[in-house]
């Protein structure tokens, strides 16, 4: 907008506590700002009453309120729609707001989702906690075994999620393999791209039909904000079987004339539409301006980021397989790893940043945990934080902290002894990183008695396949 060819209106003549709230802003008006603008604003201006209504009825696109819209969110909405090759997203206040609403979208109440159980913990509770609450069941099943999938899969099930790669241990998703289930029978295939990133890989590429993302991790990758979006890949055809979505097909109270596919289908997601103007609409976990300006801001980084974080990985992976005090190094990009293969396919910009590693096991529950302790509080560069993809690196102890409330069979489940010790590797130089963790190493080795080490040093890691 050519802001001089605007006839100004005039000016009424006004008090200070009117200027106060009213001077040198007016709604409408683009500052040519050249980055994103922070939005902070609850609500927007109509031009007129009939423009507001509609608005209201969305006959029109436009702002009426940031719980609903904001235009610093849209932004960041596009942004990581087109990354990821979607055609529409919705932002939300965390990673987890976005895990629920993007499921809360495709199952109800007496439906059913087949969700792998290597999942991020708090993705777990909310699976087998809240959603058993609400009458929504899910089967948790090993993410490594297609037939596995495929054996859960009922007449009620509505959707498959899995991650791409999990954590702590970094297991790398067959994606083809589960998507060919989903495709079969019927459903949509979420997943949660949120330790690949779009520029690892690009879930569409493989199957995948919607990707949610914990914002907070990779993508604002500064460790400031809170954040989450849902991205819509447009792969998947609600149309195909209609009776199956009715809250997309039918008739949609909130939008005039009809259903949602009728008025979003095409030239939009009626699947986004649906994730907004019900479920972030009533349930209210809306991404704010400002959090949404952090994470452009961090976007506009991601592949230089991404591609340190997963190098300097990669070193400290190679150097900790290497370690007389390791037992065994979780990394994909290490050809141990059962999961080489996949990452190879999956990910050939390079794997995860997030991987975990064990220390030798004393034999004694307290001691390993005495051992993991220890070994902690020697870190100086590397830091004790519940948190990943972070610019700075990050330790954490799995079994005593981030999934402390699983069951000694679910840890076992999920690779996780008392001795992983989980890492996420910043941007620093690798060659600190490295050299903190071989000073925190080095007493290791002589409290792993009765020397343990020296012995069993010489096995090949993962001698175990029963730990695929
Ligand atoms: C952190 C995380 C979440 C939850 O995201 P928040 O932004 O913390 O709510 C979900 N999935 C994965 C894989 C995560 O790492």
């Amino acid at each position: 907008m050519d802001r001089m060819s605007e006839t100004p209106r005039p000016t009424a003549p006004r008090s200070f506590a009117t200027a106060q709230v009213q001077a040198g802003y007016d709604a409408g008006i683009a500052e040519n700002t050249a980055v994103p603008t922070i939005h902070q604003s609850n609500a927007f201006e109509f031009r007129s009453l009939s423009d507001a209504r509609d608005l209201f009825a969305l006959r029109r696109d436009g702002n009426i309120y940031s719980r609903a819209a904001n235009p610093t969110v849209l932004v960041f909405e596009k942004r990581v729609a087109e990354l990821e090759g979607g055609i529409g997203a919705a932002g939300v206040a965390s990673g987890q707001a976005a895990v629920a609403v993007a499921l809360l979208a495709l199952a109800k109440h007496g439906e059913h989702i087949v969700a792998a159980r290597q999942l991020y913990g708090g993705t777990v509770d909310l699976l087998q906690d809240t959603f058993a609450d609400w009458g929504i069941e899910v089967t948790f099943v090993d993410q490594d075994d297609p037939q596995a999938w495929a054996a859960a899969v009922r007449p009620t099930t509505r959707a498959l999620f899995a991650e791409s790669i999990s954590n702590p241990i970094a297991q790398v998703l067959d994606l083809g393999a589960v998507a060919a289930v989903a495709r079969r029978a019927g459903v949509p295939l979420v997943i949660d791209n949120t330790v690949a990133t779009p520029y690892l890989q690009r879930a569409k590429d493989f199957g995948a039909d919607i990707v949610v993302h914990s914002a907070t991790k990779f993508l604002g990758g500064h460790g400031t904000s809170l954040g989450g979006v849902v991205v819509d890949l447009g792969t998947f055809d609600f149309t195909a079987e209609p009776e199956r979505w009715p809250q997309l097909t039918q008739t949609y109270k909130r939008v005039p004339d009809g259903s949602l596919v009728e008025r979003f289908g095409a030239n939009g997601s009626p699947y986004i539409a649906l994730v907004k103007t019900k479920y972030v609409h009533d349930l209210g976990p809306s991404l704010s301006a400002f959090n949404a300006f952090q994470l452009l801001q961090g976007i506009e980084t991601l592949d230089l980021r991404v591609a340190r974080h997963t190098a300097n990985a990669l070193e400290v992976a190679r150097f900790l397989a290497e370690h007389p005090a390791v037992a065994r190094v979780h990394h994909p990009g290490l050809e141990t790893s059962p999961w080489h293969a996949n990452a190879q396919q999956y990910l050939p910009l390079g794997v995860s940043a997030v991987f975990a590693f064990d220390l030798y096991p004393t034999g004694d529950a307290a001691a390993d945990f005495e051992l993991v302790e220890s070994f902690i509080a020697r870190l100086q560069v590397v830091k004790l934080v519940a948190n990943i993809g972070d610019a700075r690196s990050l330790v954490a102890h799995p079994a005593s902290m981030t999934h402390s409330h699983l069951s000694p069979s679910q840890l076992a489940e999920a690779h996780i002894s008392s001795t992983t010790v989980r890492l996420s590797i910043g941007l620093e130089d690798p060659r600190d990183v490295i050299d903190d963790l071989a000073r925190a190493l080095e007493p290791v080795l002589a409290q792993q008695s009765p020397a343990p080490a020296a012995e069993q040093a010489d096995e090949p890691q993962l001698a175990d396949s029963s730990s695929r």
